[in-house]
């Protein structure tokens, strides 16, 4: 970071200066440009500032003077959030952590590390892969993104299938309550602690609670044996099947991936081509772990339901090389985007397994409806849909066409059952929809939470729920939930 003498006479980015020193400040126009936007490009807002605190100590500082004098503020990670959580809309004081990117402390024989917040997901199992051990939750943006945004976010990835997303993997954290006090909660693996399920609280908030400064986390063992399947189908339907039948015969895989023939196109026209044919309809990525007795039987398991489902090719990695490049293959789908359109909406809406032929065929109609290409590439095991709504933003109006389509891709989600996000959280790109799923009154039970530990509402507001003036937001809170 460039070393520059503070030249405003903003009273409060002085004292903010004060608190994390000047060269961990941002200030200037040219400089707050980088951070207008997260992942969800559509909408940018400049911040007030951007500081960089290397402690809690700093960070609580920061947060208490935000408090005191008034100022919205939002933390942030590596800004990878595809839902806008990271957007400063009301001109907040952004507080990164890309600083405080510690790994604390690995105690593998109680399975866990602390980690700070700005701490790169991929960094953790890279750290401790040498002794036999790694962190699941795996996001696609792994190589970047932070576990402090992974525990906001509450993020998935393909291994959650069979290990569950972050909540299930984090024991312990500190938070930075939104006027500056600071708190640890988790009881570090007791099966049931008394009191309130703080740490399922904060996990998945969205950074609307507090800030979160210190992560203790569940370290696995690597499993003995992997084996990948990959398994390419000449209708959608047929590779939809097969992922209701491997679960429904009790095989629970560590990744069900299904692409479909835009993605298809899409990750062959990008950096790790691997040479799926393109007039395929759909393939998929399946992947079995565990103890090595079995694993075996469950490929040739795997293997036979292709078939009944008339799968057109399906082969088993033969080397961790092979397993590697379909894995780069499909890690980078959603940048892949970038081959065949100038813009792309990334969705995240959820299913009953058996109902996605049905899903895909009307996500196909709305494609058609608002004449924009939609690719599919998603956790099909799990039922995470993750329509790609591709786009031109520089033809008028497309834009909104966009919007509009990504809205009715949820709109069918949440028709048969599901919900409208999985994993990228709701932030300010969904928050009209959390609509499809809620009532006034839980939304409403749900802010009062908000308001309990966020008072002021000067954390990340506008994310999460329905705008105020237009929603359940200017009701009064029932007193039973206040
Ligand atoms: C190519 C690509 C692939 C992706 N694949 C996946 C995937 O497979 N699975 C998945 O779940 N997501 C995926 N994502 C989305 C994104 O990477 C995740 O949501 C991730 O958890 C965001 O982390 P971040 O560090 O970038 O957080 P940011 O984007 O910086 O922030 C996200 C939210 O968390 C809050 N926040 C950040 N740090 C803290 C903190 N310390 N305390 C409190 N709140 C905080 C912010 O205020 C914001 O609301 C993908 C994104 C991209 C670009």
């Amino acid at each position: 970071m460039r070393k520059r003498p503070i030249a405003t006479n903003d009273p409060h980015i002085q004292a903010l200066a004060r608190i994390v020193g000047e060269q961990a400040i941002l200030y200037r126009k040219e400089d707050l440009m980088a951070y207008d936007c997260d992942g969800f490009t559509v909408h940018r807002h400049l911040p007030r500032a951007v500081v960089f605190p290397n402690s809690t100590e700093q960070v609580a500082a920061v947060v208490k003077y935000c408090h005191e004098h008034d100022l919205p503020f939002l933390a942030r990670g590596a800004g990878t959030g595809l839902s806008g959580g990271a957007i400063p809309l009301n001109g907040e004081v952004v507080i990164s952590l890309t600083r405080m990117k510690r790994l604390l402390h690995v105690d593998l024989e109680n399975r866990r590390a602390v980690v700070e917040p700005g701490f790169v997901n991929l960094k953790l199992t890279n750290s401790v892969a040498h002794r036999g051990y790694y962190y699941a939750p795996d996001p696609s943006s792994q190589y970047c993104c932070t576990i402090g945004g992974n525990v906001a976010e509450n993020a998935g990835g393909a291994h959650c299938l069979k290990y569950g997303v972050t909540t299930n993997h984090i024991l312990g954290l500190e938070v930075v309550l939104p006027n500056g006090e600071v708190i640890e909660i988790g009881a570090n693996g007791v099966p049931d602690p008394p009191g309130y399920d703080l740490l399922g609280l904060l996990t998945g908030s969205e950074g609307t609670l507090g800030i979160v400064t210190k992560i203790t986390v569940r370290l696995l063992k690597n499993p003995e044996a992997k084996q990948t399947v990959l398994a390419y189908f000449d209708e959608v339907e047929d590779a939809s099947q097969t992922v209701s039948d491997i679960i429904s015969a009790g095989i629970v895989p560590a990744a069900l991936e299904m692409m479909d023939q835009t993605a298809i196109e899409a990750v062959e026209a990008a950096a790790f081509p691997v040479g799926h044919p393109k007039d395929i309809a759909a393939l998929l990525l399946i992947e079995v772990d565990g103890i090595s007795a079995g694993i075996d039987e469950q490929i040739d398991d795997i293997l036979t339901i292709c078939r009944r489902h008339h799968v057109r090719e399906v082969k088993v990695a033969q080397s961790e090389e092979e397993r590697a490049r379909w894995w780069a293959n499909r890690k980078t789908g959603f940048g892949a985007m970038g081959a065949i359109s100038p813009d792309y909406l990334v969705q995240d809406g959820v299913i009953p397994r058996s109902r996605l032929p049905e899903v895909l065929n009307e996500i196909a109609n709305i494609s058609r409806k608002y004449g924009l290409r939609i690719a599919n590439i998603f956790h099909a095991g799990d039922g995470n849909l993750h329509p790609l709504v591709l786009f031109d933003a520089s033809k008028p109006g497309e834009t909104e066409r966009a919007l509009a389509a990504g809205s009715e891709c949820l709109k069918a989600c949440a028709a048969v059952g599901g919900s409208i996000t999985g994993e990228h959280g709701v932030g300010i790109e969904k928050k009209e929809e959390m609509r499809f799923i809620f009532t006034d009154e839980e939304i409403l039970a749900q802010t009062a939470i908000r308001d309990v530990f966020n008072p002021k509402n000067l954390l990340n507001a506008g994310k999460l729920f329905p705008t105020p003036g237009r929603c359940v937001e200017t009701k009064r809170i029932p007193s039973a939930v206040k």
